[in-house]
């Protein structure tokens, strides 16, 4: 039991945060949070007047503190507008507790859901693919399911006429990514991160913007938990078997023995994310002939997967 006080009052602390050296009461750490949600988005401009945004939501911690707290923003604005885009990849064991669990959330908060379904689009569910033989055996669950997941959200959010994406990547999924494609020899990719995501300006592509981003995860876990939501704390079955719990492990294995890793990560990689931005900016987007979707490619990832786990060609 923690019998530690708070560093700014004499309340019981309810985390310890080694990073800054210090201890927080309930209180001080909702304000701590709230406070650096705020903080990022108004820093980097991140919600603008009249914004449709919709939230990427999956009944999990991350993306349900996310959508309470752009709720409670829009609250006191009558020009802001909240929704979420659910995707049901078919994962069994995982996306049918979340399911009802995000559904009573978006109730509560009175925020329309729309859920989209990867089996209606794909023709299959990431599970029949894992278990189909026609599935690429060197690639993982994550890749078919992160792509499908980035283009059915972005076409989602243009249906209802959203001008931004919201998704509840935290500190950990940050440091992560950042991590993971230094570590493939990706560097580039890293000019697509931070709080709006993208570097291509196309009207089909809506802008991503990443709220939660100077918060750790451990943080946005206990925030959910202190405020009572019932959110899903299963993890995906899949996830195990990506090269990001890999990094994850390790960056997480750094931060215990020296706290402060993953800020350091990150503050370090935002002075350097302006050069690689430069960089990647004389890439150009084209149309996949598909879909019609923007690609660089002729065909985009997500025809090229579809079309290999439905045994298809061009
Ligand atoms: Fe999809 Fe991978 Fe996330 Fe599971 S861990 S939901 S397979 S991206």
């Amino acid at each position: 039991m923690n019998m530690h006080s708070c560093s700014h009052c004499k309340q019981r602390a309810v985390i310890q945060r080694k990073y800054e050296g210090t201890y927080l009461c309930k209180n001080h750490f909702m304000r701590s949070v709230e406070h650096t949600v705020k903080k990022t988005i108004r820093e980097n401009n991140l919600i603008e007047r009249h914004d449709h945004i919709a939230v990427g939501f999956s009944g999990g911690k991350d993306s349900s503190v996310l959508l309470y707290l752009l709720s409670q923003i829009a609250k006191n604005r009558d020009d802001l507008k909240i929704s979420a885009i659910l995707i049901n990849e078919g994962i069994s064991g995982y996306r049918e507790y979340s399911l009802p669990k995000a559904k009573a959330f978006c109730k509560k908060l009175n925020v329309n859901l729309e859920v989209v379904e990867v089996e209606k689009k794909v023709g299959k569910t990431i599970d029949m693919i894992m278990h189909d033989k026609a599935k690429d055996p060197k690639l993982r669950a994550c890749t078919y399911c992160g792509a499908f997941r980035r283009t059915y959200i972005n076409e989602a959010a243009r249906k209802i006429g959203a001008t931004k994406v919201a998704i509840g990547h935290n500190l950990d999924d940050e440091v992560q990514s950042i991590m993971a494609n230094y570590l493939k020899g990706d560097v580039l990719r890293g000019a697509r991160l931070g709080t709006t995501t993208g570097t291509v300006h196309d009207e089909r592509f809506i802008p991503r913007i990443k709220p939660l981003l100077n918060v750790p995860e451990k943080e946005v876990g206990l925030y959910a938990v202190l405020k009572g939501f019932k959110f899903d704390a299963n993890e995906c079955p899949y996830a195990k078997e990506s090269f990001r719990w890999a990094v994850r492990d390790m960056i997480n294995d750094l931060e215990v023995k020296y706290p402060g890793t993953k800020f350091n990560i990150l503050r370090t990689f935002e002075k350097i994310q302006p050069a690689l931005k430069l960089l990647s900016e004389k890439s150009v987007i084209g149309t996949c002939k598909l879909c019609k979707e923007p690609s660089s490619n002729e065909i985009c990832k997500t025809c090229q997967l579809k079309m290999q786990v439905n045994h298809e060609s061009p």
